[in-house]
């Protein structure tokens, strides 16, 4: 579903942020990507659904290459559902009309059957009867359910989520982490970017580890947690878990 291919990326000359990365995610794989801060993980994980360019190398989604000129990128990004630590609603729009507005725009539905699939989907997050609240009303860890709710909304074929959880109070995470587990466990195919190392040994298919711009370690969630094979891994490993 995810090819990434020896791609690399600079944001300057002299600073090369991706290194050679190569990995990829297969229908239904849960992969979980860690590593330190700034080892490049968000630039990554930007890169599949063409937020940030790269210079070399090639990504493809579902068989479409992201770096081809010819690409419709709008089109694939309506099919990669993307979930940020901030949760990043539209402030002045209530919850349910969050759910609706790209459903309208982008893929054209009428507004009954947006509102239908965006109830459905309040409803699947916990969260139906907050629909004609606006983002404000809401704890973070209700908002960023809305935002998982919202990106659902659009069908997608792939879940990109960065730290989704890192920004909320600790009593709120788990809520949030409940729904990703739940998501994964219906087969949708995922690359998570998090330190819920809890997360990762429930659901996760693999772990990559990141360090510096290049994937270190790229393994088998057992194997990765049994014993990742490079120092800089298990020294991170010793530090958060
Ligand atoms: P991570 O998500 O692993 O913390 P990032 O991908 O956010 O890492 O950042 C990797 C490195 O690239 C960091 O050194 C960061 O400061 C730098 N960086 C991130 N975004 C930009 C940008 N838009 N321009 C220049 N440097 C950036
Ligand atoms: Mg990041």
């Amino acid at each position: 579903m995810i090819e990434i291919s020896h791609v690399n990326k600079w944001y300057s000359p002299t600073f090369q942020v991706l290194t050679d990365c190569t990995t990829s995610v297969t229908k239904g794989e849960v992969v979980v990507v860690c590593g330190p801060s700034g080892s490049g993980k968000s630039t990554l994980i930007k890169c599949v659904n063409a937020l940030e360019p790269f210079q070399s190398g090639d990504i493809s989604v579902d068989g479409t290459k992201v770096n081809d000129p010819k690409t419709n990128l709008p089109k694939l990004r309506s099919r990669v559902g993307m979930v940020f630590q901030h949760f990043e609603l539209f402030p002045h729009l209530k919850i349910i009309d969050n759910l609706c507005l790209a459903q309208q725009k982008v893929l054209g539905r009428s507004h009954d059957k947006a509102e239908t699939k965006g109830m459905q989907l309040l409803e699947r997050v916990g969260l139906k009867e907050h629909a004609q609240k606006f983002p404000a009303q809401l704890s973070g860890g209700q908002q960023q359910r809305v935002a998982i709710a919202r990106a659902l909304a659009m069908d997608p074929i792939v879940m990109l989520f960065d730290e989704p959880t890192s920004a909320l109070d600790p009593e709120m995470v788990s809520e949030v982490l409940d729904v990703m587990v739940d998501l994964a466990r219906e087969g949708m195919t995922m690359m998570v970017v998090t330190h819920e190392m809890g997360f990762a040994r429930k659901v996760a298919n693999r772990v990559i580890f990141m360090d510096r711009g290049e994937i270190v370690e790229d393994a088998p969630k057992d194997d990765f947690f049994g014993k990742p094979r490079s120092d800089r891994a298990q020294k991170f490993l010793s530090k958060i878990l």
